[in-house]
């Protein structure tokens, strides 16, 4: 059969009953499976044959969630997680042991940028962090043998940056080098990072593929290619693993998932729960609807804000002069979705007391989900920050962030405007 489209496999893929079962996959709440013969629960244990024992490993109704997933990246499998955080934290996990190093573009979420550069770096893994907009040459330096893996945001939250999807994988491809990518904010509706050339791809579930801000979760895909075999930068996919009675997982087809799930998610447990991977599987079947109206309306709430007297500057790829519309050409042409930011033309307190006139829009510490939120990071996220902090880590106090949603486009513009009008 022929490939299908992005909109079919949302409805689609993941899960089809059998005759008499039901028709979108029950919550399958049991921690465990029954099994009346020994030697096929053995044959479960030692990966020989697919199938469910304890739901730490694996579940029915998240296993409908990570084959859909999978299939709308076009990788081999899919691992879900209790959190976006926590699929970045076992991916590094599954790669990186004390003395290894990451090397990570310096524009990614808030949290991958602690856990990178705190919480790793108390276990012995380093991270290197590379501007966004650097040369493959300032890129290449901070590669060496004990590189683990490259890391970068399809759609950065919160600056709004495109990752150079050409130069990373060519610098990767030359070391030998796993190429990850958060495709998060982009959504394999807008952009498929496993064809521009990455190796593995995460999600926070949390955002638009649940895009109901009703589930955390977080997604694995392992495109299921990289060449592990004898690769002397992964040698503990070479040699027997003791922990899992001497598997050699470069022998394994997709083994970098098989790593992840058999080792990694074995001894974290940072599982996503059946209930959260149910609400996420019905979110996930509007996944290509949805997209497609917040790059709509992020187009029009970026062009009026662009054109209002009393903003300093907007920051949107869809807008002709921002630095990333060529990279958006190129690698997202439908649009990088809702996320978008923009500078008021006053202080901190002329900031606050237009939030506070909004009524539509709301003040939420959460980006990409049916409705438009807002966020002002000097008074919120980055409150600890001094004015001279602020500036060095991008964030101005005049800086305000929108997540504009599905509504009308016109509901949106109009609050905006009244807004302007009080501040
Ligand atoms: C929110 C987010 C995460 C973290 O996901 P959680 O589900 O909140 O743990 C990771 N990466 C990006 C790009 C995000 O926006």
């Amino acid at each position: 059969m022929k490939e299908l489209h992005p909109e079919t496999l949302c409805v689609q893929a993941g899960y089809k009953p059998e005759t008499g079962e039901a028709r979108i996959p029950p919550v399958c709440q049991s921690t465990t499976f029954f099994y009346g013969d020994t030697q096929k629960m053995a044959d479960l244990f030692d990966l020989k044959t697919e199938g469910f024992f304890y739901s730490r490993l694996a579940n029915p109704t998240v296993d409908a969630l990570e084959k859909r997933v999978a299939a709308l990246e076009g990788g081999a499998c899919g691992i879900g997680c209790a959190s976006g955080m926590s699929a970045i934290l076992l991916t590094a996990l599954t790669l990186c042991e004390a003395g290894d190093n990451i090397v990570c573009a310096g524009q990614v979420y808030g949290g991958t940028y602690n856990l990178f550069r705190v919480t790793l770096q108390k276990f012995g893994v380093a991270c290197r962090f590379f501007d966004v907009d650097a040369g493959p040459e300032e890129i290449d330096a901070l590669i060496d043998e004990k590189t683990k893996f490259l890391f970068a945001e399809t759609v950065a939250n919160p600056a709004v940056a495109i990752c150079d999807f050409a130069a990373l994988s060519a610098l990767c491809r030359a070391h030998g080098l796993l190429f990850i990518v958060d495709n998060t904010l982009a959504t394999p509706i807008l952009c498929r990072p496993l064809a521009l050339g990455a190796d593995i791809v995460i999600h926070s579930t949390s955002k638009y593929i649940d895009g109901h801000a009703a589930a955390l979760g977080g997604m694995i895909v392992d495109g299921g290619e990289f060449p592990f075999r004898d690769n002397p930068r992964y040698p503990a996919f070479n040699v027997p693993d003791e922990s899992y009675h001497g598997i050699v997982y470069a022998d394994m087809p997709a083994a970098f998932a098989v790593k992840c799930r058999a080792q990694m998610m074995r001894d974290t447990g940072a599982v996503m729960s059946p209930q959260n991977a149910f609400l996420t599987f019905l979110g996930c079947d509007t996944l290509a609807l949805r997209m497609k109206k917040h790059c709509e309306n992020a187009k029009k709430v970026a062009a009026y804000l662009d054109a209002h007297p009393r903003t300093e500057w907007v920051r949107h790829p869809s807008l002709p002069q921002d630095p990333y519309h060529a990279r958006m050409l190129r690698y997202l042409p439908d649009g990088t979705g809702g996320m978008l930011s923009f500078g008021i033309d006053g202080t901190a307190e002329t900031c606050a007391r237009f939030m506070q006139s909004l009524s539509l829009i709301t003040q939420e510490t959460h980006v990409a989900d049916v409705r438009s939120c807002i966020l002002h990071p000097a008074s919120t996220t980055h409150r600890q920050l001094s004015r001279e902090a602020l500036e060095e880590a991008g964030i101005p106090e005049n800086l305000i962030r929108l997540s504009v949603g599905i509504e009308n486009a016109e509901d949106v513009i109009a609050d905006l405007d009244q807004a302007f009008s009080r501040m």
